[in-house]
């Protein structure tokens, strides 16, 4: 059985983007109220006391988009130095980043994955919401700020949408040629907008990487990463390409990872609503903390169960929150 010893921690649900695979523009999202959220004092306990008994060692941040949780900085220093963090990562939509890039890498970050869906400023403007005002420029000095405070590797997250970026594909790719960045593609999942989904489907990642492969060859890599990807690399280039492939393969056995949402709900898989734990009423109520990491444990024993239940059945109607509400 695979070891499940990865957390992702969403730290917000709201976001300042409003990509059309997510949340887009118009979508009546209640968000979690201020006061549900876990304050940085009870996610350091249930860090403390219940993930790290019980295993998790790799946190990622997340949201919505964590850069506007207030006091990140100060969390993401509180976290690096638990002893037993072994890795500490965060996704963001890279818009907030340039000027806190250093501090965030000085109070202990060390991998950083930017979502970027495309090099054309109006490409990039109508997927993540166009506020009349172009943040390409912006969300791209946050990337190079990244890449100067030392980050690495750093990643650049492409949700591919059939005729909306997936021209692209080739263009985002060879950023890896010169450069020791990590592009990787994902399948657009049917989470959040149903609609776009049903329009415009997903491209399966064999199809992307026919297309690189026929302009430039491409060489399986070695190195298998610790997620879902599959890690490929154009032939002589510094960087590598990864392919998250979700919809045309399943991956669940290979599954490292649980979730936690925001207002402390603990998902044990992406695609399926089952197990979830509620870890904030459970701490607000005050019950025993081995209880819960009792709870907890019994979880990971059944995660295997649960990957798998309701994967192939097709259910969007599991699909109640999105993946900013989720945690992504
Ligand atoms: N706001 C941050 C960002 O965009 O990087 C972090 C949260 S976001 C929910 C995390 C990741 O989920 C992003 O890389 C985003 O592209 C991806 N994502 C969101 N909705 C998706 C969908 N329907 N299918 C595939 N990926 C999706
Ligand atoms: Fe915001 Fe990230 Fe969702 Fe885009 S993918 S709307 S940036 S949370």
């Amino acid at each position: 059985m695979n070891t499940v010893d990865y957390l992702r921690i969403s730290l917000i649900d709201r976001c300042n983007f409003r990509c059309q695979y997510c949340m887009p523009e118009g979508t009546e999202l209640d968000y979690i109220l201020r006061q549900e959220l876990l304050t940085n004092e009870e996610l350091l306990i249930l860090l403390r006391e219940v993930f790290i008994p019980v295993g998790f060692s790799k946190f990622r941040l997340t949201g919505g988009e964590p850069l506007l949780r207030q006091g990140v900085v100060d969390l993401v220093r509180e976290i690096a130095l638990l002893p037993q963090t072994q890795d500490l990562a965060m996704t963001t939509n890279g818009f907030l980043l340039a000027p806190i890039a250093q501090e965030l890498y000085d109070a202990g970050l060390r991998r950083i994955n930017i979502s970027l869906d495309s090099l054309e400023p109006e490409t990039f403007e109508k997927i993540i919401g166009n506020r009349g005002k172009s943040r390409w420029q912006q969300t791209w000095e946050g990337i190079q700020a990244a890449h100067r405070v030392g980050f690495d590797p750093l990643k650049l997250n492409v949700v591919v949408i059939p005729g909306i970026n997936d021209q692209e594909v080739l263009d985002l790719a060879a950023l890896t040629i010169e450069r020791h960045w990590h592009v990787r593609f994902i399948e657009f999942m049917p989470i959040g907008n149903g609609q776009l989904f049903g329009e415009r489907a997903w491209i399966p990642s064999e199809e992307l990487r026919q297309r690189i492969r026929k302009r430039w060859g491409l060489l399986e890599s070695t190195v298998r990463g610790n997620g879902p990807a599959d890690i490929f690399q154009i032939p002589g280039a510094r960087g590598t390409l990864g392919f998250i492939s979700q919809m045309s393969e399943c991956f669940c056995d290979r599954c490292n990872r649980m979730r936690l949402s925001a207002d402390g709900w603990l998902r044990p898989c992406l695609l399926n609503e089952s197990g979830q734990i509620n870890l904030k009423t459970a701490l607000r109520s005050g019950v025993n903390l081995s209880e819960l990491r009792e709870e907890v444990r019994q979880l990971l024993l059944i995660k295997p169960e649960i990957n798998f239940k309701l994967r192939d059945s097709g259910t969007t109607d599991t699909y109640t929150r999105t993946m900013s509400q989720i945690g992504g």
